[in-house]
């Protein structure tokens, strides 16, 4: 079986859509687990109470955010709601260089500039919630304590996001997630061994 270059995969959804549930799932397989690595981005945005520093984000001031941004350190940004995300460039290098293939979740502006740099080796993946009920449901589970005015805002946002899944190789709707998880580790395996 031949295996293929190091791959870039990026996940995008509305908050509360399922990315990082997905991810995990995906990386619990242990024959994955060894051929992944997944980008953990900077943030400014505060911390969840279930969220870990240097495991979900690595949590930083806005100081801090410009300063690698100055430096070249951030690969590609965003600015979500009224805080900053990026991706840590040399992290992604060095795991592409020795051949691991990148997990990423990233919003669309940052799905396309990853597209732009890695053109056929990456492929980008959209996560659709059931419906903008359920995607409520989602957001107020995961965190009882984020603000309702926050909460409206993602939703507002989600509508946005959603226009733009046809721009995505795949889109994935994140009803049950036992099939869910079978199909993206289907897309991703396919990629990875494209001739098994
Ligand atoms: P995202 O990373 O896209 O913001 P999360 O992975 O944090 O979303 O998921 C938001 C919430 O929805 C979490 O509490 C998670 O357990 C739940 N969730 C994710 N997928 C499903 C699903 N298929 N069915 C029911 N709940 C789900
Ligand atoms: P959340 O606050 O829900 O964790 O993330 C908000 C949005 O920012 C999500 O769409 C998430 O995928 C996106 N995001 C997280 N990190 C990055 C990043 O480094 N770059 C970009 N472009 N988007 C990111």
């Amino acid at each position: 079986m031949r295996q293929n270059k190091a791959q870039v995969f990026v996940i995008s959804g509305p908050s509360g859509s399922g990315k990082t549930t997905l991810l995990s799932s995906v990386l619990k397989e242990k024959t994955l687990q060894k051929k992944f690595a997944r980008s953990v981005s900077f943030t400014t945005r505060p911390r969840r109470s279930k969220e870990q520093n240097g495991k979900d984000y690595f949590f930083i001031s806005e100081a801090e955010f410009k300063k690698s941004l100055r430096a070249k350190k951030i690969l590609e940004w965003t600015r979500y709601l009224s805080y900053y995300y990026g991706t840590p460039k040399e992290f992604v290098d060095n795991q592409l260089k020795t051949g691991k293939h990148i997990l990423l979740c990233l919003d669309f502006k940052g799905a396309l500039r990853i597209k732009k740099l890695y053109g056929n080796h990456c492929t980008t993946i959209f996560i659709l919630p059931p419906s903008l009920t359920e995607l409520t449901k989602r957001i107020e589970k995961r965190c009882h304590l984020t603000k309702r005015e926050e909460i409206e805002q993602r939703l507002q946002l989600a509508k946005e996001e959603i226009s733009t899944a046809s721009k995505y190789d795949y889109c994935l709707l994140n009803d049950n997630l036992k099939t869910v998880v079978e199909e993206l580790k289907a897309i991703i395996t396919k990629k990875i061994n494209p001739q098994s």
